[in-house]
């Protein structure tokens, strides 16, 4: 495959060249996964930068809807816009709970949007290094807002928070006071949650949610990537489009700050860092796994600790000593 010649393809906004690229860097082959890496480097030379916005909701809240209606008030205003599912689920199940395509028919149609399900019968592993490597792809070809979504499964929120510059909780109106039983940890990787569905017989109730909601979030200690009134919570419909507006000025509002605070860029920063240490710990691991000799040699080993014949700490000192040879 000449890689230099799909780079530029990707670069020119080519659709069917993103496609496969994308389809690259979900390979698990070794000569793919050699392939996509000087991909990726090539298509960074673009130096472009999309807004990457996270989405998280349990599955019915409406986040197809809401992606649908979102991707259409940003392309009404002249943005591009890349949809990215993120489901590791799939790779357990071989099923998705996101990624069918034919969820968003409207915006799947429109010439400035893209959607990119998440790969069914994934291999296990690597979840997060495809997700990122297609967002960078997205963001080459020129695309304005890269919007990556998520299920509330395992780690898949923390991940998606990890190589977004925006997290959105979506969350359905639910009766009584209680919150819904909704993790502390994604309040806090939340940069705005969207109380969705307020229309109809369910508004008021939606309206409560909010209040709720942006109770507690009062009660978050502040970070420091956050101005005033954030994180905060706001009442959307994805089916009546009321909200969006405001939801969309929140989110610029909140983009604009951090910019010219030089949290985007530090954050970028680190998450940059982050992924480094992240590939680097896979790639040993990887070394480890797949060297027969070595395998062979942790198994042993891994008796002889169980025998209490040596310490775990020296015996792991040794494989790690046995890597220079
Ligand atoms: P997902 O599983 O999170 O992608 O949720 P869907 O987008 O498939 O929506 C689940 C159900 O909620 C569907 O029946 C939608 O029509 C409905 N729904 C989504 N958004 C809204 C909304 O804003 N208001 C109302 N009343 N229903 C909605």
């Amino acid at each position: 495959m000449d890689i230099d010649d799909l780079a530029k393809r990707v670069i020119a906004g080519e659709r069917r060249a993103l496609a496969r690229a994308i389809t690259l860097v979900e390979s698990g082959r070794a000569d793919h996964r050699a392939e996509a890496a000087r991909l990726i480097e090539a298509v960074g030379s673009a130096g472009r930068e999309a807004l990457r916005i996270g989405l998280s909701g349990t599955p019915g809240v409406g986040k197809s809807t809401f992606i649908e209606a979102f991707g259409m008030f940003l392309i009404e205003r002249g943005l591009k816009v890349a949809v990215l599912a993120v489901d590791p689920s799939s790779a357990r199940s071989g099923g998705s709970i996101l990624g069918d395509k034919t969820r968003m028919e409207r915006l799947a149609r429109e010439k400035d949007a893209f959607i990119r399900p998440s790969p069914a019968q994934s291999q296990l592993g690597g979840v997060a290094r495809r997700s990122r490597e297609a967002v960078a792809l997205c963001e080459a070809a020129g695309f304005d807002v890269v919007l990556i979504e998520t299920v509330g499964v395992g780690q898949s929120e923390t991940m998606v928070a990890g190589m977004a510059d925006l997290f959105l909780l979506l969350i359905a109106p639910a009766g009584g006071d209680e919150l819904q039983g909704v993790k502390r940890g994604i309040m806090e990787i939340a940069d705005i949650i969207l109380v969705n569905k307020a229309d109809g017989a369910l508004k008021d109730t939606a309206t409560r949610t909010c209040s709720d909601y942006a109770g507690a979030l009062r009660l978050l200690r502040k970070r420091p990537q956050d101005p005033d009134g954030y994180p905060r919570a706001m009442l959307v419909s994805a089916l009546t489009q009321a909200g969006l507006p405001e939801a969309w000025e929140a989110m610029s509002a909140l983009v604009e700050w951090r910019r010219s605070t030089g949290h985007w860029a530090r954050n970028r920063a680190e998450q940059a860092r982050h992924w480094f240490e992240e590939e680097l710990r896979a790639g040993l691991l990887a070394r480890l796994e797949n060297d027969p000799s070595i395998r062979a040699r942790v198994a042993r080993l891994g008796e002889a600790v169980a025998r209490g014949e040596t310490s775990p700490t020296a015996a792991a000192g040794s494989v790690l000593a046995s890597l220079d040879d």
